[in-house]
């Protein structure tokens, strides 16, 4: 089930921020009842759920975000079907976008702000580096810069990861007057970021009730 209510709230708070509901955890009744308050951004983390998810909705309109890790050798199943991936940090997975689409698609380079070891993404120093190898794969159009901070309630620890994706941000600037969109921001931290100027919240535990 939705939490009507505070999907209420969080819509008033975003100002031009895009929210992308995420959807891993729930099934078509909670889709459907998003689609009914307005909502049709969807993150998916798994090839196999999206592609189901992605049938079921086709010809609605939906964009469909894809946000957890891709293995290049999935890609080929799904890659035409998605209108954003927030998740782009390999060589191989671009050579296989490049390879596979016939439209451009909308990628988020992911940045590894936690510096937890276990967590995918670029290493922001590697993050232009990256850029300038992909930069001529006219299918990749790259958007902007995903991150995750660490899950704590430490809000300047949280606020000093964030500041990276920021710092990235304006480096793109400087360098190749690129205004790069940041994703940044789930269910516990997404006041901080809507706070420091996020374009795209990726929410999914608040927006639903908790089972008792
Ligand atoms: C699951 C997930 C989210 C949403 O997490 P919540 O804490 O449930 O809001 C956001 N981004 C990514 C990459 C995720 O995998």
């Amino acid at each position: 089930m939705i939490n009507q209510k505070r999907i209420h709230d969080i819509l008033h708070e975003l100002g031009k921020t895009q929210l992308i509901a995420v959807t891993k955890y729930v099934g078509y009744e909670e889709i459907d009842a998003l689609l009914n308050e307005g909502i049709n951004h969807f993150g998916e983390n798994r090839v196999s759920v999206f592609l189901d998810k992605y049938q079921h909705y086709v010809g609605q309109d939906i964009h469909w975000h894809f946000i957890g890790h891709l293995q290049s050798k999935k890609a080929k199943k799904m890659i035409h079907y998605i209108d954003y991936l927030h998740s782009l940090e390999s060589l191989s997975l671009a050579g296989e976008i490049q390879k596979r689409r016939i439209e451009p698609l909308k990628c988020f380079l992911e940045v590894n702000i936690s510096e937890e070891t276990q967590k995918y993404g670029l290493n922001q120093e590697n993050v232009i580096d990256f850029f300038h190898k992909i930069k001529d794969y006219d299918k990749i159009d790259v958007v902007g810069l995903m991150g995750m901070a660490t899950h704590t309630d430490d809000t300047d620890r949280i606020q000093r990861q964030f500041q990276v994706l920021l710092d990235l941000k304006s480096q793109f600037k400087s360098q190749f007057s690129i205004d790069m969109a940041l994703s940044m921001g789930m269910s516990n931290d997404y006041q901080i970021a809507l706070s420091m100027g996020s374009d795209y919240l990726r929410i999914g535990s608040l927006l639903y009730k908790e089972e008792n």
